[in-house]
């Protein structure tokens, strides 16, 4: 779907490239992509004709098991955070996908299986190592470049190329992890249930729906492959006793076929998705927040799956609250802490030839929910086709990237990414 063809690519390894780098591009007025993991949903870090500074060969970790502290370098993905950290058992609280670069992630906000429990990604950063657009460096924590510190958690790529990240770390080797699928009337009851159990769970406890069609695999039920279903995963950290009643509760409000419950490691719960998400397929999404969900979105969404062109696409449903909605709203600048429910339509499909069907479907759905939905959005689930949301995503904070961001980068050398661009000065008017 962002298949572009760079003029020049420049594998840095070290931050001394890096600043060369931006040196060299600024210097010449070249158009720059930044790239950690590529996931970039709407495609800006790569570009055509111009200049990427590919960040894949810095992938050092550093841990302090002591401490609980680490450091990594901005070009690591999970997977490669996961593995160092979980050498001292411990963990950075980031996605679900061990492919994904973690400094988009971790910029953009971060959330994922234990958000609930220890925060969003960016909530777990102490400090940051940036290269900003003129080629120098600088560091942000709670002591210097206080306003940077502020806006890079949550702010996204705007502000500079981040060499490093300095972040807490948490112990947790192995979660409890309950599996289900509801079928029929079972799914508008089952997101029901969801919706009205969640505001008082336990931090603990991550419970996931995804609306879809049953995966053709192996420990699927033949007689659900195919059909639409509710998939749920119930995820608890922490002690495995206290696990069972609370897994066995919530897997008795409906009536789910192919039940599993199992006790996993960490490094297996970080990359159970992998595969369902390959490079080389096409993605689009639209996502949203829901301050309440009501029954007449949860309908036109299973109403939805009757008429999904792709299998592989979800409808996936999350509900944040614990650490992450404790943190005071302007304490950071990623979007929304107070609108609980994220729904993110997430299309996944193989051939070019289906992309129209693909795209109206998401655009449709989305527009049908759309006016029940809370403002706001979450900035790593925006496509490429949303820069007029991008004022939404920050709303109240807006005035304030904008002054950070024509502090660090005053001529938006920075701008693939969903851009905050600085103000005009007096020569660019
Ligand atoms: C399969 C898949 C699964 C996902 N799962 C989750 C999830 O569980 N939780 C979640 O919160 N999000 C998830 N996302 C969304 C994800 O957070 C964003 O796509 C994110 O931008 C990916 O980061 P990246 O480094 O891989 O992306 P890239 O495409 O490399 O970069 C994304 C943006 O960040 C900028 N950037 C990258 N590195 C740096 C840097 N070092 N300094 C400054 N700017 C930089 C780029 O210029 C670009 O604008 C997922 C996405 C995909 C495709």
């Amino acid at each position: 779907m962002a298949a572009r063809t760079p003029g020049l690519i420049a594998r840095c390894a070290d931050v001394g490239d890096v600043q060369a780098a931006v040196r060299a591009a600024a210097a010449t007025g070249l158009v720059t992509a930044v790239r950690c993991g590529g996931h970039s949903l709407a495609g800006f870090s790569t570009c055509d004709g111009g200049l990427v500074i590919d960040l894949s060969r810095m992938r050092q970790v550093f841990v302090d098991r002591k401490a609980r502290r680490g450091r990594f370098a901005g070009g690591c993905l999970l997977g490669s955070i996961d593995v160092a950290t979980q050498e001292h058992g411990l963990v950075f609280p980031s996605g679900v996908v061990s492919h994904t670069g973690a400094s988009g992630l971790v910029l953009g906000g971060g959330f994922g299986w234990l958000t609930r429990l220890h925060g969003l990604s960016c909530d777990n950063v102490e400090g940051f190592t940036m290269v900003t657009a003129d080629g120098s460096v600088v560091r942000a924590n709670a002591k210097e470049n206080t306003e940077l510190f502020w806006a890079l958690r949550g702010g996204g790529g705007n502000f500079g190329v981040v060499t490093e990240f300095e972040v807490k770390l948490h112990p947790v080797t192995s979660v409890t992890l309950g599996e289900g699928l509801c079928l029929g009337d079972d799914i508008s009851g089952i997101v029901r249930s969801w919706r009205n159990f969640m505001p008082g769970a336990p931090d603990n406890l991550k419970w996931n729906l995804n609306l879809r069609v049953a995966p053709n695999i192996e420990n699927v039920p033949a007689h659900v492959r195919g059909r639409p279903v509710a998939s749920e995963s119930v995820l608890w950290i922490g002690d495995p006793d206290e696990a069972r009643p609370n897994l066995d509760h919530v897997l008795s409000l409906c009536k789910p076929v192919g039940v599993t419950r199992k006790v996993l490691s960490y490094l297996a719960l970080q990359t159970m998705a992998d595969d369902e998400f390959p490079h080389g397929r096409r993605y689009y999404t639209k996502s949203g927040y829901f301050k309440h969900l009501d029954d007449n979105s949860i309908e036109r969404m299973v109403q939805a799956l009757a008429t999904v062109p792709s299998p592989t696409t979800q409808i996936e449903l999350a509900y944040l609250g614990g650490a992450a909605a404790r943190i005071a709203s302007e304490e950071t600048a990623f979007g929304d802490r107070s609108s609980p429910f994220v729904i993110n339509l997430l299309a996944n499909w193989s051939d070019a030839s289906d992309d129209d069907a693909n795209l109206a479907w998401i655009r449709h759905l989305f527009e049908a929910l759309r006016p029940s939905m809370a403002p706001g959005i979450y900035v790593n689930f925006m496509s490429g086709d949303e820069n007029d949301r991008v004022p939404e995503a920050y709303r109240e904070r807006w005035d304030r990237l904008v002054e950070v961001k024509s502090h660090y980068d005053p001529n938006n050398f920075f701008r693939l990414n969903q851009n905050i661009p600085p103000k005009k000065t007096a020569s660019q008017r």
